[in-house]
Formats: C-alpha cells, sequence, structure tokens
C-alpha cells in the first residue's frame, strides 16, 4: 500500500454503513445518511445512518438485557480477557483498513492512522490484563466476629460518546477498559467520523463478545448524544469533547445521576528553560503542535519559554514548521493533514485572524495552504502573545502556537496555571530540581519532562480543573467503570438486640 498512488485509495463510491444493535449490523432502511466527504480531497466516503430516539432506546436495553443476564458482567475475567486478547489479534489483522478509513474520515496523516491503530492492539492487550488484576479488598482489622470485604462491581450500561480528532484511539482509550470491568457499551461517535466505530463492532463479534455488550448509535451530537447523555437507563456516560458540552452532560447527567467520565478541552504549555536542549525540545515543541493538525485535546499550544532564548527559540521552532511535510493524508510522506471539518479550518482561520487583530506578532505560517482540494493550515507561531488575548487563553484547536516569555521559574509556574483548564503539560530542562518542581507544581493531569504527547495503556488520562473529571486508561481507567460494594460479615452470632 506504501508504494501505491494516493488516489487509488479512495473509494469510487462511498461505502454505506448500517448501526449496531444487539450483535446485529441494523440497515439504515427509511432512515436518512449522512455523506462524509474526505476532508483531504473532497471525495464522498463514508455514508453512516441518522439514527432515532428509538433506535438508541433499543440499543440501551440490548445493552441493559446484555449486563442483566450476566453474559458478560458475571463471566470468569479470564474469559472476558480472552475476548479482549482475540479483538487485539483481529485489529492487528484489520489494521490497514481501519488506518485507511480513519484517514478517509479524519484527513489524518496515513502513517499517523496506522501508528494509532497499532497502539490500539497494545491498547486491548494491556486491558485484557487489567481484567484479570482488578480486586478488592479485605478488612481483617475490625476485630473478631466482624470481618469485611470490599468487592468491585461492573458499573452497568455505559454511553460512550466520542469525538472526531482521534475517532479510533479515543474508543480504544475507553472500550477496552469499560469492557475488562464487566460493563456493557452503547457507543455514539461524532457522526463525522463514525466508520471505525462500527468497524470495531465487527470486530468484537468475531472476537467473541455476546451480542449487546457492544452497541452503536450514530447519528449527530445534538440529537442522540443529548439524549444519550439524557437517558435514564444509562448509568455512566463517558464523554470527550469540548467543555461547552461537557457541561450541558453535567446538567443533563441531573436526571438519573449517572456516573460522568468527561475528558475535555485543554490549553496546554510547553515550558522551555534557557538549560534544556534547545533543539530536542524545538521539534518537541513543533510535534507538540503539529501533531493532527493540532486537533489534540493534548496539544502543546502555550510555548513558555525563558526570555534569555526566546527569540533564538522561536527562530528553531520556525525552521522546523518549515520542514514539515504537510499535504495529502494518503501520502505515507505526509506529517500534517487536512483539518477535519470545514467548521474547525473556520474556528482555526478566526483565531489567527484575532490573533494579528490583538497585536501578537506572526512569526510563521498564518495562511490556508492550497492543494486544490480540501483544507489545509501552514503550522502558525504568533509572537509577543499577553495573557489577555484569545489565542492565549481558548483552546483552538488548530496548529497555532502562542509564545509567551518568562523571567523566572516561578513566573513560568504562574503563566502555565494561568488557565481554566488543566489536561496537559511539558516542560523541557536539563536541571531535575527545576524540572520536577514545575512538574509538581503545574495543575495538569498529564506531564511530560524532556518530551511531549508521549504514553502508554498503562498510565491514566484525564485532566485537572475545567478540563474533566475522572481517568481512562491503567489500572485506575477499568476502577472508573466500576463502583464499590462493602460487604460486613459477621461471624458467630450476633450480641442480641433484644434480650
Ligand atoms: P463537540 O464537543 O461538539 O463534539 C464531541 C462529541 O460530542 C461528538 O461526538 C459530538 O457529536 C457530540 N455532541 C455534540 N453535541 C452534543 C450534545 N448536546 N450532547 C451530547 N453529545 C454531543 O465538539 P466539536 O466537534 O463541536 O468541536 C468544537 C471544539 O471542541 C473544538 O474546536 C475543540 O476545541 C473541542 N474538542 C475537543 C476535543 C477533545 O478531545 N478534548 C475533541 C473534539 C472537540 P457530533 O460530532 O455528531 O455532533
Amino acid at each position: 500500500m506504501d508504494h501505491q498512488p494516493a488516489h487509488f485509495l479512495l473509494p469510487s463510491d462511498p461505502r454505506t454503513f448500517g448501526f449496531f444493535v444487539d450483535g446485529k449490523i441494523v440497515e439504515a432502511g427509511a432512515r436518512p445518511y449522512f455523506e462524509r466527504h474526505s476532508p483531504g480531497h473532497g471525495v464522498a466516503v463514508t455514508r453512516i445512518p441518522k439514527c432515532t430516539k428509538e433506535d438508541l432506546d433499543l440499543a440501551v436495553a440490548a445493552a441493559r438485557r446484555a449486563f442483566e443476564d450476566g453474559r458478560w458482567s458475571r463471566i470468569p475475567s479470564v474469559e472476558r480477557a480472552s475476548v479482549l486478547l482475540r479483538a487485539a489479534q483481529i485489529i492487528r489483522r484489520r489494521a490497514e483498513e481501519i488506518a485507511l478509513w480513519e484517514t478517509l474520515e479524519n484527513g489524518k496523516p496515513i502513517s499517523q492512522a496506522r501508528a494509532e491503530i497499532d497502539g490500539c492492539v497494545g491498547i486491548f492487550e494491556y486491558a485484557a490484563g487489567a481484567a484479570r488484576a482488578l480486586h478488592g479488598d479485605a478488612f481483617n482489622n475490625l476485630g473478631d466476629r466482624l470481618f469485611g470485604l470490599v468487592t468491585r462491581e461492573p458499573i452497568g450500561v455505559v454511553g460512550l460518546i466520542t469525538p472526531w480528532n482521534f475517532p479510533f484511539l479515543i474508543l480504544c482509550e475507553r472500550v477496552p477498559f469499560i469492557l475488562a470491568a464487566g460493563c456493557t457499551i452503547v457507543a455514539k461517535p461524532s457522526e463525522v467520523t463514525s466508520a471505525t466505530t462500527l468497524i470495531l463492532a465487527e470486530v468484537l463479534a468475531e472476537a467473541g463478545l455476546p451480542a449487546g455488550c457492544y452497541n452503536v448509535v450514530t447519528g449527530s451530537g445534538s440529537t442522540i448524544g443529548q439524549a444519550m447523555t439524557e437517558h435514564m437507563d444509562v448509568d455512566m456516560l463517558s464523554f470527550t469533547g469540548s467543555t461547552s458540552v461537557g457541561r450541558r452532560c453535567v446538567q443533563a447527567a441531573t436526571g438519573n445521576f449517572k456516573k460522568l467520565g468527561l475528558e475535555l478541552g485543554g490549553k496546554n504549555p510547553q515550558i522551555v528553560f534557557a538549560d534544556a536542549d534547545l533543539e530536542d525540545a524545538a521539534d518537541g515543541v513543533a510535534f507538540g503542535i503539529g501533531f493532527n493538525t493540532g486537533q489534540c485535546c493534548v496539544s502543546g499550544s502555550r510555548l513558555i519559554v525563558e526570555r534569555s532564548v526566546a527569540r533564538a527559540f522561536e527562530e528553531m521552532v520556525t525552521a522546523k514548521f518549515a520542514k514539515v511535510k504537510v499535504g495529502d493524508p494518503l501520502d505515507p510522506a505526509t506529517q500534517v493533514g487536512a483539518i477535519t471539518t470545514a467548521a474547525q479550518n473556520e474556528t482555526i482561520m478566526t483565531y489567527i485572524a484575532k490573533g494579528r487583530a490583538e497585536g501578537a506578532r506572526l512569526v510563521c505560517g498564518g495562511e490556508q495552504l492550497d492543494f486544490g482540494h480540501g483544507h489545509y493550515i501552514a503550522p502558525t507561531l504568533f509572537g509577543d502573545v499577553s495573557a489577555d488575548m484569545a489565542i492565549a487563553r481558548d483552546e483552538i484547536f488548530g496548529p497555532v502556537l502562542s509564545v509567551m516569555p518568562f523571567d523566572t521559574i516561578e513566573e513560568a509556574i504562574a503563566i502555565a496555571n494561568d488557565t481554566v483548564y488543566g489536561l496537559a503539560a511539558s516542560v523541557w530542562s536539563k536541571n531535575i530540581d527545576k524540572a520536577l518542581t514545575v512538574a509538581r507544581r503545574v495543575r495538569a493531569g498529564r506531564f511530560w519532562i524532556n518530551t511531549t504527547l508521549a504514553g502508554g495503556p498503562e498510565l491514566p488520562l484525564g485532566g485537572f480543573k475545567q478540563s474533566g473529571w475522572g481517568r481512562e486508561a491503567g489500572i485506575y481507567g477499568v476502577e472508573e467503570y466500576t463502583q464499590i460494594k462493602s460487604v460486613h460479615i459477621e461471624l458467630g452470632k450476633r450480641e442480641p438486640w433484644v434480650s
């Protein structure tokens, strides 16, 4: 596939998907379709059914039946682990196909999509182990007559709303952990990137997941997504997306007090000290904002750099940006692909215009790149950014980096924490005292020292402040999908209350 010209990989007709309920693909029938055009090429690639609220109700009912009858929630964890391991093998076998649909719908470079799918195989394998490692606790310190057990039980039916920036990766950072805990799922992908969430249904069915344990209902966020957040028979909702919709999820969840996991926005700092390996840091900073066209919740969008090296460092990052290969997502050499939606493209260009209007100094980029089709934006660097500017405060979700200089470590920490968000942060320094002091004081759920955007399924994901609630992945991520029960056991006869 590496050697094929990109246009051979474009489908001649869009692939038509059904949705997935109770172990079966349901064809759209009379329901309308959402037709997705590849953001890199403008070609129709998929047709996804617009489900109704009744479809959602049927999917939740199927997930409820599957949960309550114990076909998944009460089987030995070794059997759950086997299904997850088989799913990992099937994803490995179908990796090329999944990567292609991911690129066609999202616009990310095919090489990146392949790496993400490979990562997803590892997540399923890790979660299989986590299923077996999950355990409770025992209390042997309650005196001779009382013995205490704490058990973990699956929370029940989980609604899963995922965004368009990493459709398969974000899904796989949640689904295997939810299943490892013994829960059942109704997933609602973004309507612009639903294909790989539906392909995962085929994968899990082939792996032996019982019917009803993973259901997918497609459609828009404002209809199906909103109905899912309000649904009285969904026990927990895992939502990944914007902070504004996250806030609506909190309001909607009050109906049945469903538990919420929220992974929301970020305005993540990259703190660079003069004593860093500046060449390495410049590369990391360029990667941190260029990767996935800056459409990552953990993109490093604020460059907080020590004043003595600020100008020199700006030049180094600019030189890196100049060499980044932006272009056709299907070209294996491409590093930065297309902006995923026209609306997101508009949002990014509006922020670039605001940066200029508010007096920031445009160092490089700032323009739309014309490849004859699709939306592409050059990696953009703004200098002289002050704390009150929109480009310093808002999550842009695009390849736009704002530079803010500092003089002291205290100032660097204060700038880093001057945000409503707290998702991720990076520090670049060869001085371990400085690096660890910053790591301990910056309020963010993920922290990188002398690297960025690195990780694996062992480490939990999630945010402080308005970046969300709860954690996904790692053993913490499985525990999120359980609830705790205390069991009190009397040994022998109780002290009588009435004699
Ligand atoms: P949204 O928050 O609107 O979308 C994320 C998911 O929520 C999608 O599946 C969407 O469905 C769904 N959704 C939308 N409205 C509702 C609702 N009322 N109730 C329940 N679910 C809903 O993000 P956008 O796509 O509008 O992107 C806007 C901004 O959000 C970006 O610029 C970026 O700043 C941020 N964002 C952050 C992400 C992150 O990873 N933290 C991911 C995506 C966006 P559908 O797409 O079908 O409408």
